[in-house]
């Protein structure tokens, strides 16, 4: 790293502060930062001690329903399926009991769940990751997120706009997306772009030149992701090589030395070495259905939650699928098991006869077609972190928890 490499990283650090409300920027820093500082720590002993297990951090996908409906995506085309507020208010309340304050917001497109900013506005000592496609993003809700303060709108941008349109469906997903990202920007908001990278989207999204666009749009942080070729329409042909993925993260790690934003990828550690966030207990999800899910793209579970959620604690600690589940991914690999083994974990499913959480009950069948395709475990091309910020950041909150021994 060079003295502008570290000038161009504090100026990337300073963003958020310059450029996002005060309000904002104060629940960033107490309901985000200091709360997850506790939270990791309060894992952390957790999993050392060996008392009842509680991840540290839920992911909820509150509804199937979506206006989008792109290859690759685990989510039932024209599901119906929702968590009742209700439930979705008790998730939050079971959470915060055991220290959890940060949610993942996914959908289908949670923006169509009608009652959501009242559930966030109740629980203003929370902080949320809303995981959408922007497309409903409208001056009027940038400016009811700003009133809300503790939430991020994480927005996809899954290419530039012909692969937009191929990959999701419509014509107008691209220029309506930025137009969201644009609303949010005049807000003040705190902003975020993810992308899951596939073949046909590589060439576009792992540039220099996105980064660089896309912080000039006003995204403060960008989440790179690995494509998985699941769901109704996988589309596996357009999964990564191992050399692409070695690429991918080469560039990551080279980026961030000195890019415009900040750039989060939740695969590997401060040296490189891969990990798998549900092995390792950090995050579990819960479903549309009510399931309580090892990830969000492993749609089989034995638990669901009650109608107030008030069995989430009781779930976490008792359920053998999960803790099962955890080690035994854990004991195969440091990688991704729905893409390095897809049958171990087929094998895995039916031996601890676990039901199908989607509403298309074709999940079973369409993990017995997978085949294993690169994941992102690749033990003799581990390349470490180089710039200080993210090698501290990684090694105080991005690390194995003691699940690889
Ligand atoms: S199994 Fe794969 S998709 Fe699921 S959390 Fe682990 S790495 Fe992610």
């Amino acid at each position: 790293m060079t003295f502008k490499d570290y000038i161009a990283t504090l100026k990337t650090a300073m963003r958020v502060p310059l450029e996002c409300a005060p309000r904002l920027i104060w629940k960033l820093a107490y309901n985000f930062a200091w709360r997850n500082l506790i939270n990791m720590h309060r894992f952390e002993k957790r999993q050392a001690k060996g008392e009842p297990f509680f991840p540290a951090f839920v992911m909820v996908s509150i509804t199937e329903t979506c206006n989008l409906s792109c290859s690759g995506c685990w989510v039932t085309p024209g599901g119906k399926k929702a968590l009742t507020p209700e439930q979705l208010d008790g998730i939050i309340t079971e959470s915060k009991k055991k220290g959890s304050y940060f949610f993942g917001i996914l959908g289908g497109e949670p923006l169509l769940y009608k009652g959501l900013f009242e559930i966030i506005e109740k629980h203003s000592d929370c902080y949320f990751q809303l995981f959408t496609n922007g497309m409903l993003i409208t001056d009027e809700v940038a400016m009811r997120l700003k009133k809300l303060g503790n939430i991020t709108p994480l927005i996809s941008i899954e290419g530039l706009k012909e692969e937009s349109q191929q990959r999701r469906g419509t014509n107008d997903v691209y220029d309506k997306t930025l137009a969201g990202v644009r609303a949010c920007k005049k807000a003040k908001l705190m902003i975020g772009a993810a992308a899951s990278i596939c073949k046909s989207n590589y060439n576009d999204l792992v540039t220099r030149e996105h980064i660089d666009r896309l912080a000039k749009e006003g995204v403060h942080y960008l989440w790179y992701y690995i494509y998985r070729p699941v769901g109704p329409n996988p589309n596996t042909g357009n999964a990564l090589s191992e050399d692409e993925i070695y690429e991918l993260r080469k560039f990551i790690v080279e980026q961030r030395k000195n890019a415009p934003l900040l750039i989060i990828d939740t695969y590997w550690d401060d040296k490189g070495k891969a990990l798998c966030p549900a092995a390792t207990g950090m995050s579990h999800h819960i479903s549309p259905a009510g399931a309580v899910e090892f990830c969000p793209p492993i749609q089989m579970a034995k638990e669901f939650i009650n109608k107030d959620a008030s069995n989430l604690s009781k779930i976490f600690e008792q359920s053998e699928f999960l803790s099962d589940f955890r080690k035994m991914t854990a004991s195969s690999s440091r990688g991704c098991i729905l893409l390095e083994d897809p049958s171990a974990m087929v094998d895995f499913l039916l031996q601890h006869k676990a039901i199908d959480s989607s509403t298309r009950n074709t999940v079973l069948q369409e993990y017995r077609m997978m085949f294993p395709v690169p994941g992102h475990h690749q033990p003799t091309k581990e390349i470490p972190e180089q710039n200080v910020f993210y090698k501290i950041m990684k090694k105080k909150y991005f690390f194995g928890f003691g699940a690889y021994g």
